[in-house]
């Protein structure tokens, strides 16, 4: 890898910001100074410092943020600001992304990170990985709804959702319900109320499999995981 490209991804500025710090004479390899930023190096094996300071590379970062409502999961949008534009800059250079979709009015837990192949996975029918999410339900969620839940419900494109646990909280006629499910259908958990007659007033995501949302998170917050949260995910 490129010099100036690794210390633009670990932070340390711009590839133009980095040439200049290069020729300055404060990076080294392997204790010597170099001053190409053509020059490249093993970033494993290559202690690179600068300022004296061991420079820690990381390929991949992973992120648990709590969702705030009124950001869209994407990278980019020409309308809505993005789950992106909470990240600090120095987050921003290793180009993450969120995994899969929360509504714009969605909160809770989101991971975002650069690792394509983690994202496939978790992703991935074939993995069926469970979602939980609390949401406000208008209307009186009935144990009927369990079980049609738990059986599958139509969707309105036809579409036949695969089982889905549903426990109610609290009964009324705003009910409160947790609800987990192993798919990532557009607007699944709203489509499958609708499909029952009711509708989601509130929703949030508690966990993916078995990682769950830090509840010291305000939204809007975010955090890289923790080695063995990370390792919840492979
Ligand atoms: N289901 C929805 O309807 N919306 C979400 O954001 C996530 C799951």
């Amino acid at each position: 890898m490129r010099i100036d490209k690794l210390l633009a991804n670990m932070g340390y500025g711009s590839r133009k910001e980095v040439k200049i710090l290069l020729k300055k004479g404060v990076v080294q390899k392997n204790n010597e100074v170099i001053k190409n930023s053509n020059l490249h190096v093993d970033p494993v094996k290559d202690e690179i410092k600068i300022f004296d300071e061991i420079v820690e590379y990381k390929e991949n970062i992973y992120i648990m943020m709590n969702k705030p409502p009124g950001y869209v999961s994407a990278t980019e949008d020409t309308r809505d600001s993005t789950v992106i534009e909470l990240l600090d800059p120095e987050d921003i250079v290793f180009d993450p992304f969120p995994v899969g979709r929360l509504d714009k009015d969605t909160e809770g837990l989101l991971l975002i990170t650069n690792d394509g192949k983690l994202a496939h996975q978790l992703l991935s029918p074939k993995k069926n990985v469970g979602k939980t999410y609390y949401a406000k339900i208008e209307g009186r969620v009935t144990s009927d709804d369990v079980i049609r839940f738990k059986q599958g419900v139509t969707l309105d494109d036809g579409y036949v959702t695969k089982p889905a646990e549903l426990s109610v909280l609290t009964r009324g006629e705003i009910s409160e319900i947790e609800i987990t499910i192993t798919e990532g259908k557009f607007h699944q958990v709203k489509r499958m109320f609708e499909a029952v007659g009711k509708k989601v007033i509130y929703l949030k995501r508690l966990s993916m499999g078995t990682l769950v949302l830090d509840g010291d998170l305000q939204l809007g917050e975010y955090r890289e995981l923790s080695d063995e949260e990370y390792t919840y995910l492979v």
